[in-house]
């Protein structure tokens, strides 16, 4: 297909056009006209609201096998990582391969056109690299691939069980030993058309100060994305206070991490000042609303740190639920619960998050808009199903920002080709390989 008719598209403004003409040139958007009134001949129709491809900035695909086993409960982060590592126990390269490449896959259904992997599940039982010490790595693009997803893998270094705390069994198998051999197994893994190489610093607790600084300043001499988990708990503000006399945002500015490239996931529990920090360098906060609320880790003050400066994005996180829309809206109604004010992130701003800033967040500056010259990523949104009949075009991007669900995607198309078509996955029966997947990890 070269052309594309859309009944109604969102092309980046407060509002969304009707009959919108996309013209396909390689992978990129070629023109675009609006108000055609009626398809042209030869284009493609795509009827409900065109909108750019959802980017998941923060995804840990292996976590899909813990879905519905880990909600119940009093059970704390704690009492879930315990549960997480035994499932992680039970995967190896072929394993992650299906499973990643069925919950990339359940992804794009849900109007997923790039995925940010944060990867930290590097090597085989007891630590031991496996032949390729990169195998799981290649596994997970091997999958995003076979998933028709963009994917930029966010290879993390994981050095350390706890401040000052060695590894243990499991925790070998996310650590390369030292922050050199960590850049030495990453220098192995190159970028392709669909494929960015990021990298990621675990945590504070899981990276020491002058590892921190490494993988930074790596980063920073390659323009590469770096993303790290930030003030997601109490206890990791508390550790690090002890250990350091500093927040984990005030640790990794310290350290080199923070510019334009880094993206903070989660910053629930940040200061004043690290807001400061974030906000002044243009970092990227990245929010994973259904996941802080399944874990219980509190709400974050988005509405501030966007203040500040810093730009959001959105992510699935533990992959519990795989709904961009959800995570979305979840930005503005726990911050309305928490603060008892409404209205303090527009429909536009959050869609802005779910495309664009995410796009961006993960290295992909020419995604997340549908513009000419942008990569043509995008994701139509029926308008005709229980959700969203009846939605006056005036008021279509309130409505699938929070109202619409992720089974509302009808077609997906990623560099210019379908990926979903008419609600289903043009190559993989995606529930059979879930299912098939899921079984071979004994979730
Ligand atoms: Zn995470």
């Amino acid at each position: 297909v070269t052309r594309y008719w859309c009944e109604l598209a969102w092309l980046g403004a407060q509002r969304v056009e009707p009959g919108v003409v996309i013209e396909i040139d390689g992978e990129r958007v070629g023109s675009l006209a609006t108000g055609a009134s009626i398809p042209p001949a030869g284009a493609t129709r795509l009827d409900g609201l065109t909108i750019p491809g959802l980017a998941n900035a923060h995804s840990h695909a292996f976590q899909r096998a813990l879905r519905g086993r880990t909600q119940a409960g009093t059970g704390s982060f704690r009492t879930w990582r315990e549960r997480m590592y035994r499932a992680a126990a039970a995967i190896d390269p072929d394993r992650y391969l299906a499973l990643a490449r069925a919950t990339f896959a359940e992804m794009a259904l849900a109007g997923i056109t790039v995925v940010g992997e944060f990867h930290y599940l590097h090597h085989g039982p007891d630590g031991t690299p496996y032949e390729d010490p990169n195998a799981m790595g290649r596994a997970i693009i091997e999958a995003a691939g076979g998933a028709g997803v963009r994917i930029t893998l966010l290879d993390a270094c994981y050095l350390h069980g706890g401040i000052g705390v060695a590894p243990d069994r499991v925790q070998r198998r996310f650590s390369d030993g030292d922050a050199a051999a960590w850049a030495e197994r990453v220098a192995a893994l190159a970028d392709g058309p669909a494929v960015r190489i990021g990298a990621a610093i675990h945590s504070v607790r899981a990276v020491d100060p002058e590892a921190a600084a490494a993988v930074a300043s790596w980063a920073e001499e390659r323009s590469r994305p770096l993303h790290a988990h930030v003030s997601e708990q109490p206890a990791e503000n508390q550790a690090c206070a002890e250990a350091y006399g500093r927040t984990p945002t005030a640790l990794l500015a310290q350290a080199g991490a923070l510019t334009e490239r880094f993206s903070a996931i989660h910053a629930t529990h940040v200061t004043a000042g690290d807001r400061d920090l974030l906000g002044g360098a243009r970092c990227c906060v990245c929010l994973c609303p259904t996941t802080e609320r399944d874990l219980g880790d509190g709400i974050g003050p988005a509405r501030r740190l966007a203040d500040a400066g810093a730009r959001l994005s959105l992510g699935t996180d533990s992959n519990a639920i795989i709904d961009i829309f959800e995570e979305a809206r979840a930005v503005e109604l726990d911050e309305r619960l928490a603060t008892g004010v409404r209205g303090l992130h527009s429909g536009f701003e959050l869609l802005c998050a779910a495309t664009e800033a995410g796009y961006r967040s993960l290295g992909w500056p020419d995604g997340g808009r549908i513009a000419s010259g942008s990569l043509a990523d995008f994701v139509t949104v029926r308008l005709d199903g229980v959700r969203l009949a009846g939605t006056a075009p005036e008021h279509a991007i309130d409505a699938i920002v929070f109202a619409a669900a992720a089974a509302d995607v009808r077609d997906v198309v990623t560099g210019g080709r379908f990926v979903v078509r008419d609600g289903a996955h043009v190559r993989l029966d995606v529930a059979a390989e879930l299912q098939t997947a899921l079984a071979a990890v004994g979730a």
